[in-house]
C-alpha cells in the first residue's frame, strides 16, 4: 500500500497569521509568500497526534470528502464520545498488533488501565472487520484497518495512551519525534511530517506530497530529478520556518487549482498562472502543450 496520503489534511484548520508577509529572501520564499497572498497564512498545531495519524492513514489514495466521511464514522464509533464500541475483545487485534496478553493492565503493576475513551486503546482492541466496515467510505478499508490497529497497538505499547503520545509529539525534539514516527510500520515521511506540523505545531516542517513534489520541481525550487525527501530538504532550507506550514497546505491548493498534474494553467498562457514569472516550467511546454514529469524533461536534455 502507498504509505503516503495524497490529500491535504490541513487547509481547513490552523490559525490565521495576519496579512503581513515575511520578507522573503530567495525564490522559494517569494513563491511561498505569493501562495500566502493567494490563499492563507496560518499557524498549525494543536491537533491530537494519534487522531492526526488516523486521518493520514484514512486519506491515503482517496478524496478528502471520502476520507472525511470515514474519519467521522470512525470517531462516532471509537472516539471518546462513545464509551466503548462493541467487539473490542482483544483477540484478533492482540494478535495483529503483537502486543502482550496483559493488555488492559499497566503491565508493571497489573492494575486496570484507565484508558476509557482513549482512541488508541479503542482502535488497538477493535475487531478489524468492524473497523474496516466503519471506514469503508475511505476505500482500501481492510488494509487501512490493519494499519490503524497496528499503529494503535504500537502507540499503546510504547506510550501507554494517545494522550502521552500527543505530549511526546508536541514536546519532543522534532528530529527524535520524526525518527520515532518513521519507525512505525505504515508511517512514511509525509505522514510523519504532517503529524509534526498539524499536531506538534513544529515550525520548519514542510511535508511533501505529490502536489508539492511536482510543483517544486516544475518551478525550479528543487532539482528536476529530486525525490520527495530531497525536495523537502530544499524547501525546509530555503523557506522561513514559520512559513513552511502554510507553504505546504497552500501549495497543495495551488496544485489543485493552477499547477495540476496534466493541465498546468500556463498552457493557456503565462497570464493564466499567478506564479508564471517565478517559474522555470520544467517539463511543461506551452508551445506544444506537452507536459511531462520534470525528471523526464531532464532525461530528455541529456
Ligand atoms: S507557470 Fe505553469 S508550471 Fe509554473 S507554476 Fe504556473 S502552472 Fe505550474
Amino acid at each position: 500500500m502507498d504509505e503516503e496520503p495524497t490529500e491535504n489534511i490541513g487547509s481547513d484548520s490552523g490559525t490565521e497569521m495576519g496579512s503581513e508577509p515575511a520578507t522573503a529572501d530567495g525564490r522559494a520564499g517569494r513563491v511561498v509568500d505569493r501562495l500566502g497572498e493567494l490563499y492563507w497564512r496560518k499557524h498549525y498545531g494543536g491537533r491530537d497526534a494519534f487522531e492526526c495519524l488516523v486521518r493520514t492513514v484514512l486519506s491515503q489514495n482517496t478524496a478528502d470528502t471520502a476520507s472525511q466521511r470515514a474519519h467521522d464514522a470512525l470517531m462516532d464509533r471509537y472516539g471518546s464520545e462513545t464509551p466503548r464500541a462493541s467487539g473490542r475483545d482483544g483477540g484478533p487485534a492482540s494478535e495483529a498488533s503483537g502486543t502482550s496478553s496483559d493488555r488492559g493492565s499497566d503491565g508493571e503493576h497489573g492494575n486496570p488501565r484507565d484508558d476509557e475513551g482513549d482512541l488508541a486503546a479503542a482502535l488497538a482492541d477493535a475487531r478489524r472487520d468492524d473497523l474496516a466496515e466503519t471506514i469503508s467510505p475511505a476505500g482500501l478499508q481492510n488494509q487501512k484497518a490493519e494499519t490503524l490497529v497496528r499503529l494503535a497497538g504500537r502507540v499503546r505499547e510504547e506510550y501507554d495512551d494517545a494522550e502521552a503520545f500527543d505530549e511526546f509529539v508536541a514536546g519532543g525534539d522534532p528530529g527524535a519525534v520524526r525518527e520515532a514516527l518513521l519507525e512505525m510500520t505504515g508511517v512514511g515521511p509525509k505522514t510523519a511530517d504532517c503529524v509534526l506540523l498539524f499536531a506538534g505545531g513544529q515550525a520548519g516542517v514542510f511535508p511533501v506530497d505529490t502536489h508539492v513534489h511536482r510543483i517544486a520541481r516544475r518551478i525550479g525550487l528543487a532539482p528536476a530529478d529530486a525525490d520527495h525527501e530531497t525536495v523537502r530538504e530544499h524547501l525546509e532550507t530555503a523557506v522561513r520556518d514559520e512559513n513552511c506550514g502554510f507553504g505546504h497546505t497552500a501549495m497543495i491548493q495551488f496544485g489543485r487549482e493552477y499547477c495540476t498534474a496534466r493541465e498546468p494553467a500556463c498552457l493557456e498562457g503565462p497570464e493564466a498562472c499567478p506564479m508564471a514569472d517565478l517559474c522555470d516550467k520544467v517539463g511543461v511546454l506551452p508551445e506544444t502543450g506537452a507536459v511531462v514529469d520534470p525528471a523526464e524533461a531532464l532525461a530528455g536534455d541529456d
